[in-house]
């Protein structure tokens, strides 16, 4: 406790004494990372007469550095020579030092000609403060030095900027591949301008210094067993509103109030329970003075005790002289009557002196199996312990079978157990998989084989399975069922398109989701302008998309289907989309090619476009998106 005091003071002497020089080092105290794009074998863009982006982005940044420095700045490169350093490690270096500031220096190339200049100022979409202030003031700045007045910004989610944890942006000062404007960038003059204007807009952001908030907290991810949290942070300025967002996303409300007598210290909690589980919190403050803190996240580990365990038997009971393991369920809860998320070692003690120790798995239901002998005999105890402490019991009836006894499994080609199974016998008799894919059923003696219909969850094929007997009564069916496309099978696929769209993309989803995948739709009325700023933008917080399908009509033309420009996944989907076309008789012919569409650069993933053309036969779409359809389930 001493300690955190004698911190917040050591904070207000500094802020106390910054004041003093800021009219002369207006950028004191702030820390700036540049970072010049491409490098080494990575030219970036290169202009008509063969300038290299990566040569000037260089230059502008070091322009820069020396000027930001003058003004008091610490800066920091992610490259200071012609070296190729990859995305991944220009993120590694801003991870570790977390300057105040990332900028990512770039120069613009078309695909198409184009005679208008303009300067495009990327922010990090997930970042609403500082990014977003410092490019607005950017493109201001650039527009009064000449460049360009229709500039230009953005939310996007480039890698530099999607992965940084710190306020970023990316600048695009002009388009290289203009041969009036790659001829200004080789003069020293138009390269100062430009590293000028950033650095009047970096100085504009930072006029009232920084927001900082500390948070208190002695590990990381912090750990707590109770369902909420309170956690201390202090800050240089007073604060006034906090902005949280916790992921996974859920309803969640947040408070905060100030400690009394220690400076800016406050203490941040929730108002709804949290289950048991890994969070990430995000957060972003705003202090009395206006000024906006960069954002702060921080991981939570919520483990709640185990409250409510249930013990059941897959099957009503063991059959006599069963020898093996039999599957028995787990269930564990939480007080909040949440499954318990975290994996917890456990002991079954069962029969004479037998004991199982095992470790539940991470969804709060697991099937562990007794180790039985086959002389067991009337009612079979078996308790549940964790940690040395019974949680559940149950008595399981050892009794022959006065029916055929069935105690199967349906399993995927790996092995793995599936759950949500439907399995229909008889004339309307059914049961459904549970836990790991376990199931019983049992049926008259006359009878000596069955058939089983199994009518299996999302993702794999429907299949019909023989029960066939030589007089036992009792079987253990191990039911292996096929994926539908094995390629899309947990796959999360973003599609992006108009509301008018919506008939054709229920075609292209319903066969999608029957393979197993997920689909996060993306629908914009088509009056909305720059639809894609929005959709984009949620498909950068949408997590772990594997691909983003966008929809939208032209004027003219043949069908279109676009990709980014340096090919890789993107293209391979669009050339077998091509290819799957022209198999139509008469053959559907289908133009791919790179395109500048908004959503192929600024989404992180592999990103196709479709476009139709206002004129072509009707039946066209549909066809497309059944061969689309197709394509994806064989993988591209
Ligand atoms: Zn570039």
């Amino acid at each position: 406790m001493i300690r955190t005091k004698l911190a917040i003071l050591f904070v207000f002497l500094l802020v106390a004494t910054g004041g003093f020089a800021q009219s002369l080092k207006p950028l004191k105290g702030i820390s700036i990372m540049l970072d010049p794009g491409h490098g080494g074998a990575d030219p970036g863009a290169v202009g008509p007469t063969g300038l290299k982006e990566s040569a000037v982005n260089l230059r502008v940044a070091r322009y820069l550095r020396d000027l930001l420095r003058a003004d008091g700045a610490e800066v920091s490169m992610t490259r200071a020579s012609d070296d190729f350093i990859a995305l991944g490690e220009r993120v590694a270096m801003a991870t570790k030092q977390v300057p105040d500031l990332f900028v990512s220096i770039h120069h613009n190339a078309s695909l198409k000609p184009r005679k208008t200049n303009r300067s495009e100022i990327y922010y990090n979409a997930i970042d609403r403060g500082i990014s977003q202030k410092v490019g607005n003031s950017m493109v201001s700045e650039l527009a009064a030095m000449g460049f360009g007045e229709e500039s230009i910004i953005v939310p996007a989610g480039f890698f530099v900027l999607r992965n940084n944890p710190s306020p970023s942006v990316l600048t695009e000062g002009g388009y290289i591949t203009i041969p009036k404007i790659e001829q200004s960038l080789q003069t020293g003059k138009a390269l100062t301008n430009q590293a000028q204007a950033l650095r009047m807009a970096i100085r504009e952001s930072f006029k009232d210094g920084v927001l900082r908030v500390k948070f208190i907290v002695a590990e990381d991810p912090v750990k707590i067993n109770t369902s909420f949290f309170n956690l201390i942070f202090s800050s240089n300025r007073e604060i006034e509103k906090v902005n949280a967002r916790i992921i996974p996303e859920r309803a969640s409300g947040f408070g905060f109030d100030r400690l009394p007598s220690i400076g800016n210290t406050y203490r941040l909690y929730n108002t709804d329970p949290l289950a048991s589980g890994n969070y990430e919190l995000q957060l972003t403050f705003s202090s009395s003075d206006g000024n906006t803190s960069a954002r702060t996240i921080l991981r939570l580990q919520v483990n709640l005790p185990v409250a409510n365990s249930i013990l059941t038997s897959v099957a009503p009971f063991i059959p006599e002289g069963f020898k093996g393991r039999f599957p028995v369920r787990i269930t564990l809860r939480d007080d909040m009557k949440r499954l318990n998320r975290q994996p917890l070692p456990i002991t079954l003690v069962y029969g004479t002196n037998s004991t199982n120790r095992e470790v539940t798995n991470d969804t709060g239901e697991t099937t562990l199996h007794l180790d039985l002998n086959g002389d067991e005999k009337g009612s079979f105890n078996v308790k549940l312990l964790i940690e040395g402490i019974e949680y559940a019991e149950t008595n399981l009836p050892v009794r022959a079978p006065t029916s055929r006894f069935v105690l199967g499994r349906v399993i995927d080609a790996s092995g793995k157990g599936i759950k949500n199974a439907k399995i229909s016998y008889g004339a309307d008799d059914k049961t459904i998989s549970g836990t790991d894919g376990y199931f019983h059923l049992d049926y008259p003696m006359i009878y000596g084989n069955m058939k089983l219909s199994i009518t299996p969850p999302l993702g794999y094929e429907k299949t019909d399975y023989w029960i066939r007997t030589s007089g036992e009564p009792v079987t253990f069916p191990i039911i292996t069922l096929k994926q539908v496309a094995a390629g899309l099978m947990g796959k999360r696929i973003a599609i992006m398109a108009p509301l008018s769209f919506d008939n054709l993309i229920r075609r292209l989803v319903k066969p999608l989701m029957g393979a197993g995948a997920e689909i996060v739709r993306l629908n914009f009325p088509e009056s909305q302008s720059r639809p894609e700023y929005q959709s984009v933008l949620e498909a950068n917080l949408a997590q772990n998309l594997d691909v983003l399908l966008s929809f939208k009509r032209e004027i003219g033309g043949i069908i279109s289907v676009r990709h980014y420009h340096r090919g890789g996944r993107g293209k391979l989907l669009a050339d077998a989309l091509k290819f799957s076309m022209a198999s139509e008789n008469p053959p559907i012919i289908i133009n791919t090619e790179a395109g500048s569409d908004y959503e192929i650069s600024h989404t992180g993933v592999t990103s196709v476009v479709i476009a139709f053309p206002e004129q072509m036969p009707p039946d066209y779409p549909e066809k497309l998106v059944a061969h689309l359809a197709q394509v994806l389930k064989t993988g591209f």
